[in-house]
């Protein structure tokens, strides 16, 4: 396979910038990552230390085909981004594709994170009428449907996070009370069971919670109850074929399929109808670590 046939996906995070060159089939042929320096020179300067590690791996020769996923609004005619809060860019736009193309030489696009990741789900997946659902910091939707990515009018398909289920809940980032994204995210699922140690949350949770510890299995079964909403509004919504979770929770593996499908059966129970839709038999996870942002982030440029 030649270079000029690949591609680059940069997954563009608040915590860390991961690049992947990818094949034309999707396969991963290199990855690298580092931290992220916040602020649009951080940005830059971090992104330029990840392409230069990738074209290490590569004997120096990149491929000039640059995809980023970034949070954020994403203006992708113009390669601009703007409120990535959580990366130091506010309400300007910053010229996100213009200078890294400046510095690199390359053609670049930027798309939303979240858009990507869902676009590198239905890759990897294989599914052409899918949902991806997010179980990140927060909590969102995108959609591949019948073989095309939904944006949607304003780019807000899939923020299902902000619908709001409890009107007498805590206040909410975006200025709703009692939103869905305060039961089930990861920054939810850390504020039932907080860190101690290097085990993240997720994974301590889970693992209490098989042990038997009684408070961490209701932890758990509330945290798997609010996902279980947010697979049901898709389901009752879009009804897409499948239904894939990612995101950092993701890691926790089977035990997590297991304790949604647990909830979605559960909901399912008392109502025919719901059972009928059958939407637990559609769940499942991104395999194992591949960088499904960066890999949807190269090869998006597909998705029109
Ligand atoms: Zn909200």
């Amino acid at each position: 396979m030649r270079v000029s046939d690949m591609r680059v996906g940069l997954d563009i995070g608040a915590t860390k910038i991961l690049g992947a060159v990818i094949d034309a089939d999707g396969t991963v042929v290199a990855q690298s990552r580092q931290d992220t320096l916040p602020g649009p020179d951080g940005i830059l300067n971090t992104a330029t230390t990840v392409l230069d590690l990738l074209a290490g791996a590569l004997d120096g020769a990149l491929p000039l085909d640059i995809g980023i996923g970034i949070p954020g609004i994403v203006d992708r005619r113009r390669g601009t981004v703007s409120h990535a809060v959580n990366l130091g860019l506010g309400g300007d736009w910053f010229p996100l594709a213009d200078r890294l193309a400046d510095r690199t030489g390359a053609t670049v696009i930027v798309e939303n994170d979240l858009n990507a990741a869902t676009w590198g789900a239905h890759v990897l997946s294989g599914a052409d009428d899918l949902a991806y659902l997010s179980l990140g910091t927060g909590l969102a939707a995108g959609f591949v449907l019948s073989g095309t990515l939904r944006r949607g009018f304003h780019g807000a398909a899939g923020e299902i996070g902000h619908v709001p289920v409890d009107p007498g809940g805590p206040l909410c980032s975006c200025g709703q009370h009692g939103c869905l994204e305060l039961r089930a995210s990861g920054s939810a699922l850390s504020a039932a069971w907080p860190a101690q140690g290097e085990v993240p949350p997720a994974g301590a949770l889970f693992a209490a919670a098989a042990a038997g510890e009684p408070a961490a299995v209701a932890a758990r079964d509330r945290f798997a109850a609010g996902v279980a909403d947010a697979i049901r509004m898709l389901g009752l919504a879009v009804d897409p074929a499948a239904i894939i979770i990612g995101g950092g929770v993701a890691h926790v593996g089977e035990p997590l399929l297991a304790a949604v499908a647990a909830a979605l059966r559960s909901q399912a129970a008392a109502s025919p109808f719901l059972a009928a839709l059958g939407l637990a038999d559609r769940l499942s996870l991104l395999p194992g670590e591949l960088p499904v942002g960066a890999i949807g982030a190269a090869l998006i440029r597909n998705a029109g």
